[in-house]
């Protein structure tokens, strides 16, 4: 088994660079008058005069609530515009262009290879088995000696599946580089189904949540990365001095301090699942609707391009997967409201 070595898996020159200072980062303590940051003192071009500080750039108090949240430390996360920020830095971070590699398992979101490329990093795929399982004899033979970050999704989008934990933790003790678990949907999974209870344990493990889904948060764009505190650093390092703006950390703060409200959702969203996953079976076109862990279903279906298009004539919008590996004439549908995930299926019925 190799060793993780922080060291000698992110870039060299970020190792080496020195972060931006703020006048925040400098200045922390009590004070009347700030002159340091060029802002303006009256006030903000908005109805409230709320707005015209710069915000918090370490988001303290908001790290502090999520890491009491998770059962972790606050120096264990990093908050970003949307775990696609967190996604762009650890190509940036951890990827050489044009030389260091990472692996991605299709089918699978499609931000990692777009952000890969944006960093001209190769990118291999091993598509997943056709249960949607981890092929994971087969990554561990495959692993090219320059990969850096695998990435694994769970619960997986668009096939709604788990991956296994025992599988992961297979390949994080025999890769000596990053592997990021992307858990978008996890609350939409069984409880105890997280593994950022692990970060603790294996010094390559991140996990990446989000706000943007069980929260009902997605227009704030907050995201979050665990891992241990050597990783974190290395991407406080590199952001943004203020990435996560005022606005956000405020309400972000208000809904962790109210868990409930979500909590209920996620509960009513769950119960609409299994509505739609037993409505959909009764579709004569219908031919498979995949379990899912997570908030959408995905449902292979006769012609799948067709309906789509014709949903769509109709007003109703799903995603069309089918040409997705291992996903022919697959449609992947969000769960939505008891009306809307009604009216889908009354129009599916028609077609
Ligand atoms: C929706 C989604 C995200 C969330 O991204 P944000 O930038 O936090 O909105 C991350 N990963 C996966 C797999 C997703 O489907």
């Amino acid at each position: 088994m190799k060793e993780f070595d922080i060291k000698q898996v992110v870039r060299p020159n970020v190792l080496k660079m020195k972060a931006y200072s703020s006048a925040r980062d400098e200045f922390e303590g009590e004070a009347s008058v700030f002159l340091d940051a060029n802002e303006n003192a009256l006030g903000s071009g908005t109805t409230e005069d709320a707005y015209n500080r710069y915000p918090d750039p370490r988001q303290t108090p908001l790290r502090k609530a999520i890491a009491a949240m998770k059962g972790i430390q606050p120096d264990q996360i990093f908050l970003g515009n949307g775990s696609d920020e967190a996604i762009d830095l650890l190509f940036r971070a951890f990827c050489v262009p044009g030389k260091d590699r990472v692996l991605s398992l299709p089918p699978t979101y499609g931000m990692y290879t777009v952000q890969a490329n944006i960093n001209e990093t190769p990118v291999d795929e091993i598509e997943l088995n056709a249960d949607f399982s981890l092929p994971t004899e087969k990554i561990l033979q495959e692993l090219h000696p320059d990969t850096k970050i695998i990435f694994i999704c769970s619960p997986n989008n668009p096939s709604g599946n788990l991956m296994d934990p025992e599988a992961i933790k297979t390949i994080l003790n025999s890769f000596a580089g990053l592997v990021v678990v992307d858990e978008a949907y996890i609350d939409f999974a069984p409880e105890g189904s997280s593994l950022v209870q692990a970060i603790d344990s294996y010094p390559n493990l991140m996990v990446l949540q989000t706000f943007s889904k069980a929260w009902g948060l997605a227009g704030l764009r907050l995201g979050m990365a665990y891992a241990q505190k050597d990783i974190i650093d290395i991407l406080c390092k590199i952001k943004y001095p203020y990435n996560v703006n005022q606005l956000t950390q405020e309400k972000v703060m208000q809904a962790v301090q109210h868990p409930e409200k979500k909590e209920q959702m996620v509960q009513t969203l769950l119960e609409q699942r299994n509505w739609l996953e037993e409505a959909l079976q009764t579709v004569p076109s219908v031919q498979k609707v995949y379990p899912s862990a997570a908030n959408f279903l995905l449902v292979q279906i006769k012609d799948a391009t067709a309906k789509y298009r014709t949903l769509i004539e109709r007003g109703v919008v799903v995603r069309n997967r089918s040409s997705v590996a291992l996903c022919q004439d697959c449609l992947r549908i969000t769960v939505g409201s008891a009306a809307e995930n009604q009216k889908l299926v009354e129009e599916l019925k028609q077609l």
